[in-house]
Parts: C-alpha cells; sequence; structure tokens
C-alpha cells in the first residue's frame, strides 16, 4: 500500500519512541500521551504484536486500571493497512514485530501520522532487541525511562531474567524477570555463568 505524503499546514507527521526496561513505566507513559491525544480529538489506532499469529482484540492497561482497546496484529503491515486513517497510531511492544515495522512507520509518519512506538530496547542479555535500534535510530523524539534496580535503588536500565530457560522471548511472565542497573546485571550475569 503507497501513502502519498500530504503537504500543507498541521499535516505533518512524525515518530516518538519510549523506550526502556521492564517496569520503567512505558505504558504509563504510553496512556499519558494517549489521554491527552484522545482529549484533542484525535483519530487513535493502537496496535499491539499478536505473538500466536491469530488476529484480534487487546487492551493496553495500566497499573490504575486505565486502559484503551488494542488491536492484535500478526504483521508489520496490518500497521500499515488499518493505522493509515487515523491522526495517531501506537504500536506498543513494538521489540516483537518483524523488521517491516521500521518502514510501516516511516510510511505513516509520511503521511501525517502522529505514531508512537514503545518497547524494550534490550531483551534479557542486554542485547538490542528486535526492530528497536532502528525505530530509535529514525525517531524524530527519543525518550528512554528507567525503572528502580531492585538491588541497589539506582535507576534500572536492564531486564533482569530470574527464570531459566534462553528462549528470547517469553511472554506474561512478569514475575521472571526484576529491574536492575547495569552492573547488578553484569553481576548477575557473571554469577550465573559461574554456576
Ligand atoms: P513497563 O510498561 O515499562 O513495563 P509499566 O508502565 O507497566 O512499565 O509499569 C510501571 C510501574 O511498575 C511503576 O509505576 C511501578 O508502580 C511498578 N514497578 C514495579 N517494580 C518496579 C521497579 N523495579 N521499578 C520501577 N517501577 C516498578
Ligand atoms: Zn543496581
Amino acid at each position: 500500500m503507497f501513502l502519498e505524503p500530504r503537504t500543507g499546514e498541521g499535516s505533518r507527521g512524525w515518530i516518538e519512541v519510549i523506550c526502556g526496561p521492564m517496569f520503567s513505566g512505558k505504558t504509563e507513559e504510553l496512556l499519558r500521551r494517549l489521554r491527552r491525544a484522545k482529549i484533542a480529538q484525535m483519530k487513535l489506532a493502537i496496535f499491539k504484536p499478536k505473538i500466536d499469529q491469530r488476529y484480534g482484540q487487546g487492551k493496553i492497561v495500566s497499573h490504575d486500571a486505565n486502559y484503551f482497546p488494542s488491536l492484535e496484529v500478526a504483521h508489520s503491515a496490518q500497521v500499515l493497512k488499518q493505522g493509515a486513517f487515523a491522526q495517531l497510531v501506537a504500536v506498543d511492544e513494538a521489540q516483537f514485530f518483524d523488521e517491516g515495522i521500521v518502514d510501516v512507520v516511516e510510511k505513516l509518519s509520511l503521511a501525517g501520522v502522529r505514531v508512537i512506538v514503545t518497547g524494550l530496547d534490550m531483551d534479557y542479555l542486554g542485547k538490542p532487541f528486535g526492530p528497536m535500534p532502528q525505530l530509535m535510530a529514525i525517531a524524530n523524539y527519543v525518550t528512554k525511562i528507567h525503572a528502580i534496580c531492585v538491588r541497589c535503588g539506582q535507576p534500572g536500565t536492564h531486564s533482569y531474567r530470574l527464570a531459566q530457560g534462553d528462549a528470547r522471548v517469553m511472554i506474561g511472565q512478569v514475575e521472571a524477570y526484576e529491574a536492575r542497573c547495569r552492573n547488578c546485571f553484569s553481576e548477575g550475569m557473571v554469577s550465573r555463568a559461574a554456576n
């Protein structure tokens, strides 16, 4: 699908990225921006990756039980197809999308859409996660937020996996992770390797 770049006053799109480790408040920050966009009566379209390839409805929920309905899609092409008619497109958990999401986000912004992407910047090994590095590179605005390291209380930059298993994706297992600073993350990885 080809989208004509729109020109003229007030029709410019752009790309915002909100990234950080688990528990850093990415969802809270996304919801804050979505609430404000709703007040501005913008037409919203919110997408999440569907990991098991089915297609359906979901929602983005914060800890204060605020939520926005979201569409769960299996492929980035669906974000372009269904997001092209919105004024604001949010892409949650972008680290799980295919690489095509980078192109999709760029096309949407060229077509005048405000795009907000959230995702984990690093995986459980501390490595850049999926398409996030590319998304951060092409974004107009990048907000990198931190959790609190549960070991030392410093800003937490990493998602440390407590559970066993070396699959990169372990969905729905929040209790299997904790937020750590780089030092405490590194200490954990070293002592794990020694055992
Ligand atoms: P994310 O989307 O980045 O995983 P959420 O917005 O879902 O984050 O959750 C952030 C909230 O998680 C915080 O406001 C806080 O209440 C809670 N929380 C739990 N553990 C931590 C932690 N170690 N550091 C910071 N916040 C934490
Ligand atoms: Zn620490």
